[in-house]
């Protein structure tokens, strides 16, 4: 049985790993330090086993018994929100969190897979954004706490992958949504859909006419699988170029909640890239991967989640301590 190890299990896309994987055959090991992971999105695998849950923060020294195939380093604040409440955290887990994972794939000879993002691509002037395009990104911005971060992951990992010869693979992961995400983490397909069911304006940032392009969760899981078994070591977008404004995507939202709910305009937040959806040529090529769930149908089934929501967890406003 092949031994996995990822980071940031607990959280959206690492808790869809673990089911992926386990579905797969493998023997996952989770890790997360629950700074914005929550256990209720693994609870069902506790009682397998092979499945382990260890509880650590991997900026500090990562420690694995026996032999380990695979890392998947997911761990890592994911939205505006979190990066102004916890910055030095999401800077250090990019950079010393990805150190230590680099360390102990060297360590036990495994291959190592990191989550990169289009943040990389900053706010982008190139569009759609190929892999060949190096970004746009204030480095003292909010943002710039994840984006350097994760700017800083692709290179130690490729020096890595030169100077020790580890396999590496980089993810560039565009806008991904689907079942767990968290309601109150301020991204936007959560806060239309919570600001629906709870009956409030919905409220788009500057006039909505950024765009983003939105990728169901299941199909990035799918190219993150096959992009882990691929033998190619540079990075590689994964997402779904289907492009839509923030002003059409909240009318959507809306009607699909089949709620009247009126938009309300706030102001954009600084350096909110203003364009972005993935070129996918190199994973179509590569992988032979492209995305197959279209935003309707993903939509519906993210939708039904958060129905089932109890009304306390949709009222209920998010206290968590990020002191730790
Ligand atoms: N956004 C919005 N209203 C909200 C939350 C987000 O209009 O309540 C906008 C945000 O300004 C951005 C887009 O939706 O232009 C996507 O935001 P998100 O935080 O989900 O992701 P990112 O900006 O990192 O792509």
């Amino acid at each position: 049985m092949k031994k996995i190890l990822i980071t940031g299990a607990a959280g959206f896309l690492g808790s869809h790993l673990c089911d992926r994987f386990i579905n797969e055959s493998f023997h996952v090991i989770g890790m997360d330090n629950l700074i914005t992971g929550d256990l209720k999105n693994i609870e069902h695998l506790f009682k397998l086993e092979n499945f382990e849950f260890y509880h650590h923060d991997v900026t500090k020294f990562v420690h694995v018994s026996g032999e380990l195939d695979y890392i998947l380093h997911f761990a890592s604040p994911a939205s505006p929100i979190d990066y102004l409440k916890i910055p030095i955290q999401t800077l250090k887990v990019g950079s010393l969190g990805t150190h230590n994972l680099l360390g102990l794939a060297k360590e036990k000879k495994a291959r190592i897979l990191i989550a990169s993002t289009s943040e990389v691509y900053g706010d982008p002037l190139v569009h759609p954004q190929t892999e060949e395009y190096y970004g746009n990104v204030n480095t003292i911005g909010p943002r710039g706490v994840y984006d350097e971060a994760k700017r800083f992951q692709e290179s130690i990992t490729m020096a890595y992958h030169t100077y020790h010869g580890i396999e590496t693979r980089i993810a560039r992961i565009f806008n991904t949504y689907g079942p767990r995400m968290r309601l109150n983490d301020g991204r936007v397909v959560p806060a239309f859909i919570g600001q629906s069911l709870r009956g409030e304006d919905v409220t788009v940032f500057g006039d909505g006419s950024q765009t983003r392009s939105f990728c169901y969760v299941d199909d990035l899981i799918e190219g993150i699988y096959r992009l882990l078994l691929s033998d190619y070591v540079y990075p590689v977008n994964l997402g779904n170029p289907h492009e839509i404004t923030i002003k059409d995507f909240a009318e959507e939202i809306i009607k699909l909640t089949g709620t009247d709910q009126k938009i309300v305009y706030k102001s954009l937040p600084v350096n909110d890239p203003l364009q972005r959806q993935p070129n996918i040529s190199k994973a179509k090529e590569l992988l032979n991967w492209e995305p197959t769930i279209d935003r309707s149908e993903g939509m519906r089934r993210t939708l039904a989640y958060f129905q089932n929501l109890s009304k306390e967890e949709l009222y209920k406003s998010e206290h968590r301590d990020f002191s730790k």
